[in-house]
């Protein structure tokens, strides 16, 4: 076997220690897949199906028919208004996040086509300071639900976030009001609005655009909610049920309208868009 010659020909004492690179271990199955499967399945475990991280750029790639990308408002970048410090100072967190993912905030936004159909459409990438949504975030997706009302496109965001960005406190807060009303006159022109919810979707983002779809897709077993489980447990003095905040659950109680493996996502957004789409 090729893979056991990879995996075990190195001459390695332990078996059970895993070259970097070559292997990831799945926290789902807990088995070693090999990572080169895992990226031509659109990163997910050849075993069981579970849902890896995935990046803004796979993500467009995966989604978009090659070369009709346009990013838009590529530099837009975070302010730091309130001079604010934690164990870092702010520019200093945003300038390594952006060293590591290669973007400049949690979000890229642009245009493009499915299966030859135009949409815009807004990835987030919880690389990027947990995909916490800040001004930068706030105004890119505004923007854009902006420019797809007057360009009379679909609107698709693939959210990827613990919620509103701590670090510009009340100016991230009110990009929930901004990014929605934005998408209130995108749906008065009657056009659609998809949100795809990743693991994980939580806190502003949730109670905010996420939620606002005219369809609410979920990846398999995403982690959709506002708060944690143990903060609502401490409130509401209750033990939670059995896979809350899954998106099966969410499903289950009407909060997702559809559950989509990654494998599927593009085909089914393309059935989608053609039933609720403007005709091409
Ligand atoms: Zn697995």
């Amino acid at each position: 076997m090729v893979l056991d010659r990879l995996r075990w020909g190195s001459g390695r004492k332990d078996p059970k220690k895993i070259p970097d690179g070559l292997w990831v271990k799945c926290p789902s199955c807990q088995k070693s897949v090999f990572k080169r499967l895992v990226e031509e399945r659109l990163d997910t475990c050849p075993e069981c199906g579970h849902h890896f991280p995935m990046t803004a750029q796979r993500r467009v790639e995966m989604l978009i028919d090659d070369g009709t990308w346009k990013e838009w408002d590529e530099n837009i970048s975070s302010a730091d208004p309130l001079k604010f410090v934690d164990s870092q100072k702010y520019p200093d967190r945003i300038s390594a996040a952006q060293k590591k993912t290669n973007l400049k905030d949690a979000v890229i936004t642009g245009s493009g086509q499915i299966e030859a159909r135009n949409v815009a459409l807004g990835v987030m990438d919880f690389r990027f300071n947990g995909g916490s949504m800040g001004s930068a975030v706030g105004e890119r997706l505004t923007r854009m639900v902006e420019v797809a009302t007057e360009e009379q496109l679909p609107v698709i965001i693939i959210s990827a976030s613990g919620g509103a960005r701590m670090q510009e406190g009340i100016l991230s807060l009110m990009q929930m009001a901004k990014v929605s009303g934005a998408l209130q006159r995108h749906s008065d022109a009657r056009l659609p609005f998809i949100s795809i919810l990743t693991r994980p979707t939580f806190g502003g983002v949730t109670a905010s655009f996420a939620t606002l779809g005219d369809l609410n897709i979920a990846e398999p077993k995403a982690l959709i909610g506002f708060a944690g489980p143990s903060v609502i447990e401490q409130t509401i003095k209750q033990k939670l049920p059995e896979g809350f905040q899954t998106a099966e659950f969410c499903h289950e109680h009407g909060q997702v309208d559809l559950i989509v493996p990654r494998q599927d996502l593009k085909m089914e957004l393309a059935r989608i868009l053609a039933y609720l789409g403007p005709k091409k």
